[in-house]
Protein backbone atom coordinates (compact mmCIF):
# COMPACT_ATOMS: atom_id res chain seq x y z
CA UNK A 1 0.00 0.00 0.00
CA UNK A 2 0.95 3.45 -0.88
CA UNK A 3 2.28 6.17 1.71
CA UNK A 4 0.68 9.28 2.33
CA UNK A 5 3.13 12.08 3.10
CA UNK A 6 2.15 15.74 4.36
CA UNK A 7 4.64 18.06 3.72
CA UNK A 8 4.91 21.74 5.41
CA UNK A 9 6.58 24.26 4.24
CA UNK A 10 6.03 24.53 0.12
CA UNK A 11 4.97 27.55 -1.72
CA UNK A 12 7.70 27.17 -4.80
CA UNK A 13 9.10 24.69 -6.92
CA UNK A 14 13.05 26.27 -5.91
CA UNK A 15 12.98 24.84 -2.13
CA UNK A 16 13.83 21.40 -0.33
CA UNK A 17 9.96 21.18 0.21
CA UNK A 18 9.42 20.79 -3.37
CA UNK A 19 12.00 18.20 -4.03
CA UNK A 20 11.56 16.13 -0.94
CA UNK A 21 7.98 16.22 -2.15
CA UNK A 22 8.85 15.07 -5.65
CA UNK A 23 11.37 12.18 -4.30
CA UNK A 24 8.44 10.77 -2.48
CA UNK A 25 5.94 11.05 -4.85
CA UNK A 26 8.80 9.70 -7.14
CA UNK A 27 8.85 6.60 -4.08
CA UNK A 28 5.14 6.40 -5.09
CA UNK A 29 3.71 8.12 -1.79
CA UNK A 30 0.58 10.17 -1.79
CA UNK A 31 1.55 14.31 -1.45
CA UNK A 32 -0.34 16.54 0.92
CA UNK A 33 1.49 20.33 1.24
CA UNK A 34 1.07 22.73 3.50
CA UNK A 35 1.88 25.80 2.52
CA UNK A 36 2.32 29.41 4.31
CA UNK A 37 -0.87 31.51 4.67
CA UNK A 38 0.52 34.61 2.57
CA UNK A 39 1.89 32.65 -0.08
CA UNK A 40 -0.75 30.24 -0.71
CA UNK A 41 -2.66 32.62 -3.19
CA UNK A 42 0.11 32.79 -5.96
CA UNK A 43 1.12 28.91 -5.32
CA UNK A 44 -2.37 27.79 -6.02
CA UNK A 45 -2.61 30.01 -9.26
CA UNK A 46 0.86 29.20 -10.75
CA UNK A 47 0.05 25.15 -10.10
CA UNK A 48 -3.04 25.65 -11.85
CA UNK A 49 -1.82 27.92 -15.02
CA UNK A 50 1.02 24.75 -15.19
CA UNK A 51 3.74 27.56 -14.08
CA UNK A 52 5.65 24.56 -12.08
CA UNK A 53 4.69 21.55 -14.60
CA UNK A 54 8.44 21.00 -15.75
CA UNK A 55 9.69 20.61 -12.35
CA UNK A 56 6.94 18.63 -11.76
CA UNK A 57 8.16 16.15 -13.82
CA UNK A 58 9.46 12.41 -12.68
CA UNK A 59 11.99 10.07 -13.27
CA UNK A 60 9.55 7.68 -14.63
CA UNK A 61 8.14 10.40 -17.12
CA UNK A 62 4.88 11.23 -15.15
CA UNK A 63 3.80 14.47 -13.12
CA UNK A 64 4.06 14.52 -9.82
CA UNK A 65 0.15 15.30 -8.44
CA UNK A 66 -0.45 16.85 -5.07
CA UNK A 67 -3.32 15.89 -3.92
CA UNK A 68 -4.30 19.15 -1.76
CA UNK A 69 -2.60 22.28 -0.50
CA UNK A 70 -3.79 23.35 2.93
CA UNK A 71 -3.20 26.77 4.01
CA UNK A 72 -0.81 26.68 6.63
CA UNK A 73 0.77 29.13 9.52
CA UNK A 74 2.43 27.25 11.68
CA UNK A 75 3.14 29.84 14.54
CA UNK A 76 -0.26 29.02 15.66
CA UNK A 77 -1.51 26.23 17.24
CA UNK A 78 -5.02 27.00 17.83
CA UNK A 79 -7.76 29.84 16.88
CA UNK A 80 -7.42 31.41 20.24
CA UNK A 81 -3.53 32.00 19.52
CA UNK A 82 -4.19 34.70 16.69
CA UNK A 83 -4.33 38.03 17.38
CA UNK A 84 -6.54 40.65 15.74
CA UNK A 85 -4.53 42.13 13.01
CA UNK A 86 -3.88 38.72 11.56
CA UNK A 87 -7.20 37.58 11.54
CA UNK A 88 -8.75 40.46 9.62
CA UNK A 89 -5.48 40.86 7.24
CA UNK A 90 -6.74 40.53 3.89
CA UNK A 91 -4.25 37.73 2.98
CA UNK A 92 -5.45 35.18 6.05
CA UNK A 93 -9.14 36.65 5.66
CA UNK A 94 -9.20 34.57 2.37
CA UNK A 95 -8.43 31.28 4.27
CA UNK A 96 -9.98 29.12 7.12
CA UNK A 97 -8.47 26.49 9.06
CA UNK A 98 -5.06 27.08 9.22
CA UNK A 99 -3.64 26.97 12.33
CA UNK A 100 -1.82 23.85 13.18
CA UNK A 101 -4.15 21.75 15.35
CA UNK A 102 -7.15 22.97 12.09
CA UNK A 103 -5.02 21.65 9.85
CA UNK A 104 -4.66 18.28 11.26
CA UNK A 105 -8.01 17.94 11.92
CA UNK A 106 -9.13 18.42 8.05
CA UNK A 107 -6.30 16.19 6.78
CA UNK A 108 -7.61 13.76 9.26
CA UNK A 109 -10.90 14.27 7.93
CA UNK A 110 -10.22 14.22 4.31
CA UNK A 111 -7.88 11.27 4.91
CA UNK A 112 -7.80 9.69 7.77
CA UNK A 113 -4.42 8.77 8.23
CA UNK A 114 -0.28 10.10 7.13
CA UNK A 115 2.49 8.04 6.85
CA UNK A 116 5.06 10.87 6.33
CA UNK A 117 5.67 14.27 8.17
CA UNK A 118 7.68 16.76 6.88
CA UNK A 119 8.68 19.82 8.02
CA UNK A 120 10.48 22.16 5.76
CA UNK A 121 10.19 25.55 7.50
CA UNK A 122 11.67 28.60 8.45
CA UNK A 123 11.44 32.02 9.09
CA UNK A 124 13.65 34.54 11.03
CA UNK A 125 12.40 38.35 10.60
CA UNK A 126 15.94 39.51 11.76
CA UNK A 127 17.87 36.85 10.07
CA UNK A 128 20.26 38.96 8.38
CA UNK A 129 20.94 41.07 12.18
CA UNK A 130 24.18 39.52 13.85
CA UNK A 131 23.09 37.77 17.13
CA UNK A 132 24.52 40.97 19.14
CA UNK A 133 21.92 42.83 17.70
CA UNK A 134 18.99 40.94 17.70
CA UNK A 135 15.84 41.83 19.36
CA UNK A 136 14.38 39.81 22.04
CA UNK A 137 11.08 39.48 19.81
CA UNK A 138 13.29 38.75 16.83
CA UNK A 139 14.46 35.59 18.56
CA UNK A 140 11.23 34.33 19.98
CA UNK A 141 9.93 34.75 16.39
CA UNK A 142 12.66 32.76 15.13
CA UNK A 143 12.43 29.79 17.63
CA UNK A 144 8.87 29.94 17.14
CA UNK A 145 8.25 29.88 13.43
CA UNK A 146 11.54 27.40 12.99
CA UNK A 147 11.31 25.13 16.03
CA UNK A 148 8.62 24.84 18.27
CA UNK A 149 6.66 24.73 15.13
CA UNK A 150 8.16 21.44 14.54
CA UNK A 151 7.02 20.06 18.01
CA UNK A 152 3.27 21.72 17.25
CA UNK A 153 3.03 20.06 13.88
CA UNK A 154 4.22 16.29 15.68
CA UNK A 155 2.01 17.06 18.76
CA UNK A 156 -0.85 17.70 16.47
CA UNK A 157 -0.18 14.97 13.55
CA UNK A 158 0.89 11.61 15.79
CA UNK A 159 -2.69 11.05 16.28
CA UNK A 160 -3.10 10.29 12.82
CA UNK A 161 -0.09 8.76 11.61
CA UNK A 162 0.27 5.56 11.63
CA UNK A 163 2.16 2.96 13.64
CA UNK A 164 6.15 2.76 11.91
CA UNK A 165 5.63 6.22 10.33
CA UNK A 166 8.34 8.83 10.06
CA UNK A 167 8.94 12.37 10.28
CA UNK A 168 11.85 14.66 9.00
CA UNK A 169 12.72 18.27 9.34
CA UNK A 170 15.63 20.46 7.38
CA UNK A 171 18.16 21.76 9.76
CA UNK A 172 21.57 23.60 8.87
CA UNK A 173 25.50 23.43 10.58
CA UNK A 174 25.13 26.96 11.68
CA UNK A 175 23.58 25.56 14.82
CA UNK A 176 26.89 23.60 15.82
CA UNK A 177 29.68 25.90 13.75
CA UNK A 178 29.88 29.76 13.49
CA UNK A 179 28.44 30.77 10.00
CA UNK A 180 28.80 34.82 10.43
CA UNK A 181 25.51 36.22 8.30
CA UNK A 182 23.13 33.62 9.79
CA UNK A 183 21.69 35.79 12.06
CA UNK A 184 18.25 37.11 14.05
CA UNK A 185 18.58 33.95 16.46
CA UNK A 186 18.11 31.52 13.47
CA UNK A 187 21.42 29.30 14.39
CA UNK A 188 20.02 29.13 18.13
CA UNK A 189 16.64 27.99 16.25
CA UNK A 190 18.70 25.30 14.56
CA UNK A 191 20.09 23.98 17.72
CA UNK A 192 16.79 23.84 19.14
CA UNK A 193 15.43 21.74 16.30
CA UNK A 194 18.24 19.46 16.47
CA UNK A 195 17.87 19.20 20.65
CA UNK A 196 14.45 18.53 20.06
CA UNK A 197 14.25 16.19 17.52
CA UNK A 198 16.76 13.89 20.07
CA UNK A 199 13.70 14.53 22.60
CA UNK A 200 10.85 13.99 20.34
CA UNK A 201 12.48 10.45 18.82
CA UNK A 202 12.52 9.37 22.14
CA UNK A 203 9.01 10.58 23.17
CA UNK A 204 7.55 9.73 19.42
CA UNK A 205 9.44 6.54 19.25
CA UNK A 206 8.40 4.91 22.53
CA UNK A 207 5.02 6.08 22.81
CA UNK A 208 3.68 6.17 19.36
CA UNK A 209 6.77 4.14 17.06
CA UNK A 210 6.98 7.19 14.88
CA UNK A 211 10.77 7.57 13.62
CA UNK A 212 12.04 11.70 14.25
CA UNK A 213 14.68 12.45 11.98
CA UNK A 214 16.47 15.75 11.21
CA UNK A 215 18.96 16.63 7.86
CA UNK A 216 21.45 18.87 8.37
CA UNK A 217 21.51 19.80 4.31
CA UNK A 218 23.88 22.16 2.71
CA UNK A 219 23.25 25.50 1.22
CA UNK A 220 20.28 25.72 -1.59
CA UNK A 221 19.57 28.81 -3.28
CA UNK A 222 15.76 28.67 -2.25
CA UNK A 223 12.92 31.67 -1.74
CA UNK A 224 14.14 31.39 2.16
CA UNK A 225 17.71 31.47 1.47
CA UNK A 226 18.01 34.64 -0.80
CA UNK A 227 15.94 36.73 1.85
CA UNK A 228 19.62 35.82 4.32
CA UNK A 229 21.55 37.39 1.90
CA UNK A 230 24.47 35.67 1.38
CA UNK A 231 23.80 32.48 -0.29
CA UNK A 232 25.84 32.77 -3.01
CA UNK A 233 29.04 32.94 -0.87
CA UNK A 234 27.76 30.06 1.11
CA UNK A 235 27.50 27.89 -2.55
CA UNK A 236 31.23 28.76 -3.41
CA UNK A 237 32.45 28.06 0.29
CA UNK A 238 30.57 24.38 -0.74
CA UNK A 239 31.83 23.81 -3.71
CA UNK A 240 35.42 24.55 -2.86
CA UNK A 241 35.30 22.27 0.58
CA UNK A 242 32.94 19.79 -0.21
CA UNK A 243 34.02 16.32 -1.08
CA UNK A 244 32.42 16.49 -4.45
CA UNK A 245 33.01 20.03 -5.41
CA UNK A 246 29.91 20.79 -7.12
CA UNK A 247 26.69 22.21 -6.50
CA UNK A 248 24.28 20.70 -4.17
CA UNK A 249 20.77 20.23 -5.51
CA UNK A 250 17.53 19.94 -4.04
CA UNK A 251 16.96 17.10 -5.39
CA UNK A 252 20.02 14.99 -3.55
CA UNK A 253 17.81 16.03 -0.34
CA UNK A 254 14.77 15.08 -1.02
CA UNK A 255 15.93 11.73 -2.23
CA UNK A 256 17.43 11.21 1.21
CA UNK A 257 14.23 12.53 2.60
CA UNK A 258 12.69 9.72 0.95
CA UNK A 259 15.22 7.50 2.18
CA UNK A 260 14.28 8.55 5.96
CA UNK A 261 10.48 8.38 5.40
CA UNK A 262 10.23 5.36 3.42
CA UNK A 263 13.24 2.91 3.19
CA UNK A 264 14.38 2.77 6.14
CA UNK A 265 13.34 1.29 9.26
CA UNK A 266 14.76 2.65 12.58
CA UNK A 267 18.36 3.39 13.17
CA UNK A 268 20.61 4.01 10.63
CA UNK A 269 22.79 7.11 9.09
CA UNK A 270 24.60 8.52 6.25
CA UNK A 271 26.64 11.07 4.47
CA UNK A 272 26.86 11.12 1.05
CA UNK A 273 28.93 14.14 -0.28
CA UNK A 274 28.56 16.99 1.92
CA UNK A 275 25.62 16.81 3.88
CA UNK A 276 24.63 14.55 6.58
CA UNK A 277 21.97 12.65 7.54
CA UNK A 278 21.68 12.32 11.44
CA UNK A 279 19.66 10.07 12.50
CA UNK A 280 18.11 10.61 15.81
CA UNK A 281 17.65 7.41 16.98
CA UNK A 282 21.41 7.03 16.97
CA UNK A 283 21.65 9.94 18.99
CA UNK A 284 19.74 8.85 22.02
CA UNK A 285 21.96 5.58 21.71
CA UNK A 286 25.54 7.24 21.92
P1 LIG B 1 11.74 27.70 1.15
O1 LIG B 1 11.51 29.16 0.99
O2 LIG B 1 11.45 26.83 -0.02
O3 LIG B 1 10.92 27.09 2.36
C1 LIG B 1 10.57 27.78 3.52
C2 LIG B 1 9.07 27.74 3.59
O4 LIG B 1 8.62 28.10 4.89
C3 LIG B 1 8.41 28.72 2.61
O5 LIG B 1 7.55 27.99 1.76
C4 LIG B 1 7.61 29.63 3.52
O6 LIG B 1 6.41 30.04 2.93
C5 LIG B 1 7.38 28.73 4.72
N1 LIG B 1 7.00 29.40 5.97
C6 LIG B 1 7.61 30.45 6.58
N2 LIG B 1 6.97 30.76 7.72
C7 LIG B 1 5.94 29.88 7.84
C8 LIG B 1 4.91 29.68 8.79
N3 LIG B 1 4.80 30.48 9.86
N4 LIG B 1 4.02 28.68 8.61
C9 LIG B 1 4.11 27.89 7.52
N5 LIG B 1 5.07 28.02 6.59
C10 LIG B 1 5.96 29.01 6.75
O7 LIG B 1 13.25 27.58 1.62
P2 LIG B 1 14.15 26.32 2.02
O8 LIG B 1 15.53 26.89 2.10
O9 LIG B 1 13.92 25.16 1.14
O10 LIG B 1 13.69 25.99 3.50
C11 LIG B 1 13.16 24.75 3.92
C12 LIG B 1 13.90 24.27 5.16
O11 LIG B 1 15.24 23.94 4.78
C13 LIG B 1 14.02 25.30 6.27
O12 LIG B 1 13.88 24.67 7.52
C14 LIG B 1 15.43 25.80 6.10
O13 LIG B 1 15.97 26.35 7.29
C15 LIG B 1 16.12 24.50 5.73
N6 LIG B 1 17.47 24.62 5.17
C16 LIG B 1 17.69 25.39 4.07
C17 LIG B 1 18.99 25.50 3.57
C18 LIG B 1 19.25 26.34 2.35
O14 LIG B 1 20.41 26.64 2.06
N7 LIG B 1 18.26 26.72 1.59
C19 LIG B 1 20.04 24.81 4.17
C20 LIG B 1 19.78 24.00 5.29
C21 LIG B 1 18.49 23.93 5.78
Amino acid sequence: KGKRAFIAGVADDNGYGWAIAKSLAAAGAEILVGTWVPALNIFETSLRRGKFDESRLLPNGSLMEITKVYPLDAVFDNPDDVPEDIKTNKRYAGSANWTVKEVAESVKQDFGSIDILVHSLANGPEVSKPLLETSRNGYLAALSASSYSYVSLLKHFIPLMNPGGSSISLTYIASERIIPGYGGGMSSAKAALESDTRVLAFEAGRKHKIRVNTISAGPLRSRAAKAIGFIDTMIEYSIANAPLQKELSADEVGNAAALLGITFGFGYALVPSYMSITVSTQWVLE
